[in-house]
């Protein structure tokens, strides 16, 4: 879906101006066995293949406390999608629906998020199970993951705030 031009029947594009509002600065490179959009899941599992979450050296030390927790979430650039469809066929069967009732990469912001697996973190490198994206794919950002897992130790406030 990355060619503009291509429209699946019934689906819908708009006209947009350029965008410029925002900037993003990406904070690594995601390494996948994957190189080929076909061969992506669809969503990632934890127990699928350990991938790599690669920090840019300067934003090594925003890593330290990570470790202490079982799973994380990674926010990614789906930087191979297409951006302009307001309606889309997922399933090419000519049914549409809404870009925003779908989990697809085309959208007009292509920011995946996955909550993944933790495996290790090695020198500004942290080895993950659980992605879905391309080799290559830029990396937003890395959170830990809400209450319902985290953080392996007790917190260390008693401010009634369950998690950060
Ligand atoms: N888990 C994320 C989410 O729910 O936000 C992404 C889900 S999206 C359905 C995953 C699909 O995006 C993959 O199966 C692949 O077809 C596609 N994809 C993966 N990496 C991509 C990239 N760098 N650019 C564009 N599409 C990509």
């Amino acid at each position: 879906m990355s060619d503009p031009g291509e429209l699946r029947p019934n689906e819908q594009a708009v006209e947009l101006g350029p965008a410029s509002d925002a900037t993003l600065r990406f904070i690594g490179t995601i390494r996948t066995p994957w190189r080929d959009r076909r061969d992506c899941p669809r969503q990632g599992r934890l127990d699928g293949p350990e991938c790599q979450l690669v920090l840019d050296p300067v934003w090594h030390d925003g890593l330290k406390g990570l470790e202490d927790y079982d799973t994380i979430e990674v926010l990614y650039w789906l930087d191979k999608s297409r951006r302009d469809l307001v309606r889309q066929s997922p399933k090419s069967d000519g049914q549409t629906f809404g870009t925003f009732a779908l989990r697809s990469p085309v959208r007009p912001n292509p920011i995946g998020t996955s909550i993944v697996k933790l495996v290790r973190i090695e020198k500004g490198t942290v080895f993950v199970r659980g992605l879905d994206c391309l080799d290559g794919t830029p990396l937003v950002d890395i959170k830990p993951d809400r209450c319902a897992f985290s953080p392996k130790a007790p917190p260390k406030t008693d401010n009634g705030i369950p998690c950060q």
